[in-house]
């Protein structure tokens, strides 16, 4: 682990000179800013985030806002996005923003941890991103880095959760939290990738345990997944986007679906329904208010 503790002398310039600074997530403190972008980024790639945390943001700039608008109006603002239960789970956490602190995000990561859509990773990032917090930030990029560099794997589902989260913590710096996340983030979004790292520009480089190693393979298997157009998510999706127009009959969303789909139509409406993504409407289904 020293060794590596040694190599991060060199992580800070690589950072100034490489880092991703123009990201407009990055530009800002604001903690409600920051929470609408990782909530954005957990299932979804920055270039496909960053349109639309500009309009959000534009679109409702404070966390009260949001707030006291329609929940509709968030999942309609989300179309395209993917995994509409964030937009839902970001129009609860305002409201439970403003309910519980007067409308001031907090960025105490406990706090943070107990509002809709905020799970351990997306705590600690708001935390440390918006607020400084001196914790480990340990999303997909930083955990590749952290399971190769300082424990000798190819990947993170090679070692455990807790072996990672004890290297990231082992390495963390006194000061500097928010600098050190963003540039060891960086380095598995840009140098460090999954398929092709470029070890000869990477500043761990004469650190990195998986490189000392002779970069072992992999064990486990790579995850294989279904076709999309097989999915629950898949169709979950196709009834959003028609009650994004407004309220429609049931047999307008089945004559939507696929047949494979079309006759679990109950399902999904039980399911969405349950999470509050949809609401009935007469005969027919809504987006909530
Ligand atoms: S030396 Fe290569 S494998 Fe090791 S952390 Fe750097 S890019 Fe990743």
């Amino acid at each position: 682990m020293s060794a590596v503790a040694d190599g991060l002398a060199g992580l800070g310039a690589w950072y100034a000179e490489r880092g991703r600074h123009a990201l407009p997530w990055r530009r800002t403190r604001d903690a409600w800013a920051v929470f609408v972008s990782e909530v954005m980024l957990q299932q979804t790639q920055v270039d496909r985030v960053r349109p639309y945390w500009e309009r959000w943001m534009a679109r409702w700039p404070t966390v009260a806002e949001l707030a006291a608008a329609p929940a509709a109006e968030a999942i309609r603002e989300w179309a395209g996005l993917g995994y509409n239960s964030r937009a839902l789970h970001l129009h609860r956490a305002a409201q439970a923003v403003v309910e519980r602190h007067g409308g001031r995000f907090p960025v105490e990561e406990r706090a943070i941890r107990t509002l809709p859509g905020a799970g351990e990773y997306t705590a600690a990032a708001v935390a440390c991103f918006a607020g400084g917090a001196r914790t480990i930030v340990a999303d997909t990029n930083i955990a590749r880095v952290l399971a190769r560099a300082a424990l000798g794997v190819a990947s993170q589902r090679e070692a455990s959760a807790a072996a990672v989260r004890a290297a990231g913590e082992a390495l963390l710096p006194h000061e500097g939290a928010r600098d050190h996340n963003l540039a060891l983030m960086d380095l598995g979004a840009i140098v460090c990738t999954p398929r092709a790292p470029e070890c000869d520009g990477c500043p761990l480089v004469a650190a990195c345990a998986w490189r000392a190693a002779g970069y072992p393979a992999a064990v486990m298997a790579p995850k294989t997944a279904a076709r999309f157009e097989t999915t629950a998510r898949f169709a979950r999706g196709r009834i959003i986007d028609a009650l994004r127009a407004g309220p429609r009959p049931e047999h307008e969303l089945r004559e939507s679906l696929p047949a494979a789909h079309a006759v679990k139509l109950h399902d999904y409406l039980a399911a969405l329904a349950k999470e509050g993504l949809v609401v009935r409407a007469g005969d027919g289904w809504a987006l909530p208010h």
